[in-house]
């Protein structure tokens, strides 16, 4: 990836060295949330959909109090890269409609910090918070993309933060909100139907911001399309349970994340990402 030409982002917060804000106390806080069906916001602050099946195993060992950064230097530069670019992609087309877009920010965390959506635990997947408008990400994540999905590499990275930022641009857009009503009157399924369009929406925006970033390289493309078929419900209840239930889809399948990802990078056009209102 082309990281050198990326503008870094100011809205970029390493918190990686903290012990967090939580206290051992509120550790699973979040997890009610996520478990019940409070729809949208529970669900969707696990934003890549890794929700129930995530625990990904970091976090263990020894706390992290040594007030000194986790992330390793490349991580750094491809948090604040991809971050600082899809801030200016964004930016761009907002400005087009005649709006002003207000960036999201980007929190990397360790063991556990406080989000506006409750205590994050590092072994959670990323997620956006809707609340305080921000992204929060354990670093680790990255290293089981690449040993446990086998999706390494920084385009990888990139989705995985582009897709988060998706779902910054529809809460901006109050396609979160309206996704969170339409669930509240539905059943079940109809609900989880909402939701999976709302995940695809958000891997059509990352292939938006891939086609427009100028920043990504052929390589790369073929990394974050691996990622994004990693995580396809399809793919993750086959490993998982050994068989597919599709009602309980809450992502899509691997061929329908690989498929929004494709229409947002062959378009570059948001407005071809109509799968939520
Ligand atoms: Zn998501």
């Amino acid at each position: 990836m082309r990281l050198g030409d990326a503008p870094e982002s100011g809205n970029f917060e390493d918190r990686t060295g903290q012990s967090g804000g939580g206290g051992g106390g509120l550790i699973g806080l979040l997890l009610p949330i996520v478990a019940s069906r409070f729809g949208i916001i529970g669900v969707l602050v696990l934003g890549l959909g890794y929700c129930a099946l995530t625990s990904f195993g970091g976090g263990g060992g020894s706390p992290t109090t040594t007030g000194e950064s986790q992330l390793t230097p490349e991580q750094g530069q491809v948090l604040r890269g991809v971050l600082g670019s899809t801030e200016q992609v964004w930016g761009q087309i907002f400005q087009q409609s005649g709006a002003q877009y207000k960036p999201t920010r980007l929190v990397a965390y360790s063991n556990q910090n406080q989000s506006g959506c409750g205590v994050a635990q590092a072994a959670m997947g990323p997620f956006y918070c809707p609340s305080d408008q921000s992204i929060y990400i354990d670093p680790q994540f990255f290293s089981e993309l690449a040993r446990r999905f086998q999706a390494p590499g920084d385009g990888s990275q990139a989705y995985v933060i582009a897709h988060e930022v998706g779902h910054h641009i529809q809460n901006l857009q109050g396609t979160l909100d309206r996704a969170q009503s339409a669930q509240a009157s539905s059943s079940t399924a109809a609900g989880n139907a909402v939701q999976v369009g709302v995940e695809l929406q958000a891997d059509c925006y990352a292939g938006v911001w891939a086609k427009r970033s100028g920043l990504l390289e052929a390589g790369d493309i073929e990394e974050g399309m691996r990622a994004a078929e990693a995580i396809g419900d399809d793919t993750l209840q086959q490993q998982s349970q050994g068989r597919v239930v599709p009602e309980s889809f809450t992502h899509g399948s691997s061929a329908q994340r690989r498929e929004a990802l494709t229409r947002g990078l062959q378009s570059g056009d948001p407005a071809k990402c109509n799968y939520a209102r």
